[in-house]
């Protein structure tokens, strides 16, 4: 059976160049990056490349750019890492409900740990709402973190206008931007985004390898010791080929963003159309506008998004319900939740998210294996 693949904001498949780039750093250019001999420059110096180029994508200076792990390690880093060191200025910070778990669940530790945090509501097209924002800020608040944008329903969030309250307020800004790199021009001063965390196997990249960017003079402490790497905020040896695919993936995303934005939002425009026509009991979830141009989120009143999720598969097609990280949890998502959807069309939920590769022909597989599933699910009742 073909495996058509929908679930793009899970992870995506690693692309041909970026594999290539990749190759001759697992057994030619192997040298730690420490090493004072050519095999250890040459590593040196690719990462260093890499450096240079997100910091560019982003508008920011390659000193301002951390190599870690994965988004999460990232996220943790960002928020641990400014909390910890701006302690003696306060101990309030603030988020959202709809952050992904590796922000939430910081903030959940943080909060052993003396700090105490304010969840911003959203409203019922996913935004997160500034007056409130603007009535929980105050002279205790060290860090804000919002997404860029939100890995079950793609809005996008008005961070420019976001990073200006809490500039007013002298606190640090920083914004979870996995599922945006690579999708979205971002460019750090223009918005004034303090600290933002990005992962390569969102934008095919390898998986365990992630970014953050920190700018300069924003205080942070490192929460992995040992050697200088990263200087001296995240020790460990590099991953030299995940950094180097890190790279190529980016510059790939950069290239060719207007052109598959536009394919992606064309796919969307046919698949919404379709469905529109053939399904009359659907709620489509979250802003349409402002968002990330391969995400679909609709609800399928009186049937289970996992039940389809998982009919959807029995035909090939890779699709998720809420969250990847959470689809193995019985909650619906906290995302839809907060939005004020009630249990159940929160439970009812599918989320189909587009890529490069997927074409009208997949959509139109798709379109029929879900109307025949969703008339199987009903009548299953
Ligand atoms: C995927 C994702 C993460 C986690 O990134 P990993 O590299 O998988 O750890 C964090 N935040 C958002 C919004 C994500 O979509």
């Amino acid at each position: 059976m073909k495996t058509i693949y929908f679930d793009h904001a899970a992870t995506t498949a690693v692309a041909r160049e970026v594999k290539e780039a990749m190759d001759p750093y697992f057994c030619e250019n192997y040298g730690n990056a420490s090493s004072l001999y050519d095999l250890g420059y040459k590593s040196k110096e690719a990462i260093n490349e890499v450096r240079i180029k997100v910091a560019k994508v982003l508008n920011a200076k390659p000193n301002e750019i951390y190599f870690t792990s994965c988004g999460s390690e990232s996220d943790n880093l960002a928020l641990k890492g400014v909390a910890r060191a701006n302690r003696q200025k306060g101990n309030h910070i603030i988020t959202s409900k709809i952050e992904h778990p590796a922000v939430l669940n910081t903030c959940k530790q943080l909060e052993k740990e003396g700090f105490k945090v304010t969840y911003l509501n959203v409203n019922k097209n996913g935004f997160v709402d500034l007056e409130e924002l603007k009535n929980s800020i105050n002279s205790n608040t060290i860090l804000v973190s919002i997404m860029f944008a939100n890995n079950e329903i793609g809005t996008i969030q008005p961070i420019k206008q976001i990073a200006n309250i809490v500039h007013k307020y002298n606190a640090i800004f920083h914004t979870d931007a996995v599922q945006a790199f690579g999708n979205v021009k971002i460019d750090v001063q223009e918005m004034g985004i303090d600290l933002l965390s990005m992962s390569a196997h969102k934008f095919y990249g390898p998986k365990g390898v992630g970014a953050l960017y920190v700018r300069k003079n924003v205080n942070f402490v490192q929460l992995q010791n040992g050697g200088h790497q990263e200087n001296d905020k995240r020790a460990g040896t590099e991953n030299v080929a995940g950094i180097v695919g890190l790279g190529k993936a980016i510059e790939l995303a950069d290239k060719n963003m207007e052109e598959n934005n536009k394919k992606l939002l064309e796919l969307r425009q046919y698949f919404l159309e379709q469905i529109k026509n053939k399904m009359p009991y659907i709620r489509i979830n979250g802003d349409l506008n402002n968002r990330l141009p391969g995400n679909i989120n609709i609800s399928f009143l009186y049937v289970n998004g996992k039940d389809i999720v998982k009919m959807l598969a029995n035909y090939g097609i890779c699709t998720s319900s809420g969250s990847a990280c959470s689809s193995g949890l019985p909650q619906p998502s906290h995302v839809l939740l907060a939005m004020g959807l009630n249990e159940g069309i929160a439970k009812s939920s599918l989320r189909i998210t587009l890529g490069k590769e997927n074409t009208k022909e997949d959509i139109d597989y798709l379109v029929k294996v879900l109307e025949e599933s969703i008339k199987k699910l009903m009548l299953q009742m």
